[in-house]
């Protein structure tokens, strides 16, 4: 028997690997999930609000959105966030005048585009910055490191994309950057990060506000109990578990309470099989 939600959702947050798309990082391309076209072409259609929110924080939306609608995926850029989104929102609202980011050119590029302004460890106004912010830097070294836990202990805000040792792509576990370097900036000066990537609710406050809609609303699609339902479930959302990535069936089911998903489907081809859209 195929279960619904008594009522359509209202909206849709979708993961993007695993629930979309499976990313080879190898070969630095992507696969459509079979189903996926078809769902956000009728979305779009029947104007029902989505949003997609990967937690890799490299690419601005500017620059993955091409590459996306490159293999026929049909998602526009302003469609397309990040922690990096999450996190410009949080630092306008909290009125941060400078961020030292411990990032690549794409995570700054990304924040400048929401129009924060960035610094990097060495600069002048690293010094005097708001706000610490850790995403995707695999160059990262020992001066960036202590450039980042200085202000911190002067009383700058510490965020980061990120804080999972390692994320799953088709080719096996890979390691998470920012997270490692939380670990140095915590052991330091005794402080954590504040997450703006998934599960955070920061990040699920972030997508109720762009849908324009309640969180019991909105349908939060994965394939990571840990990563969308864990957000899904802090935030009374819909979530929703697909077996299209790293989760199978039987994992899902397996799943303690704060992370059980309200429904597990095969993949997102089942949203329009199946009739969720009412
Ligand atoms: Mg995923």
């Amino acid at each position: 028997m195929i279960e619904l939600p008594a009522a359509p959702p209202k909206g849709f947050m979708f993961d993007l690997d695993g629930t979309l798309i499976l990313s080879d990082r190898k070969l630095g391309g992507y696969t459509v999930i079979p189903g996926a076209v078809e769902v956000l072409e009728e979305l779009e259609r029947r104007g029902v609000p989505f949003l997609a929110l990967t937690n890799g924080s490299a690419y601005a939306a500017s620059v993955q959105g091409p590459k996306l609608r490159g293999v026929g995926l049909p998602i526009r850029d302003e469609r397309l966030h990040t922690p990096n989104s999450v996190a410009a929102k949080v630092f306008r609202d909290n009125g941060y005048a400078s961020v030292l980011v411990l990032g690549t050119d794409g995570v700054i590029e990304a924040l400048e585009g929401f129009g924060i302004s960035c610094c990097r460890p060495g600069e002048e106004a690293a010094k005097q910055a708001d706000a610490v912010y850790t995403a995707w830097h695999p160059g990262c070294n020992m001066d960036d490191i202590h450039a980042a836990a200085g202000r911190v202990l002067d009383g700058a805000a510490f965020y980061t994309a990120s804080d999972v040792p390692f994320f799953a792509t088709k080719d096996g576990p890979a390691f998470g950057y920012s997270c490692a370097i939380n670990g140095a900036v915590a052991r330091v000066t005794g402080v954590e990060p504040q997450v703006t990537g998934k599960p955070s609710q920061l990040a699920m406050d972030f997508l109720a506000a762009e849908l324009g809609l309640a969180a019991h609303e909105i349908a939060v699609i994965g394939d990571d109990p840990k990563v969308e339902t864990e957000m899904a479930r802090g935030g009374g959302a819909i979530g929703v578990g697909v077996t299209s990535g790293t989760t199978s069936a039987e994992k899902w089911h397996e799943q303690p309470h704060e992370r059980a998903p309200d429904f597990v489907i095969p993949s997102v081809a089942a949203l329009l099989s199946d009739g969720w859209l009412g």
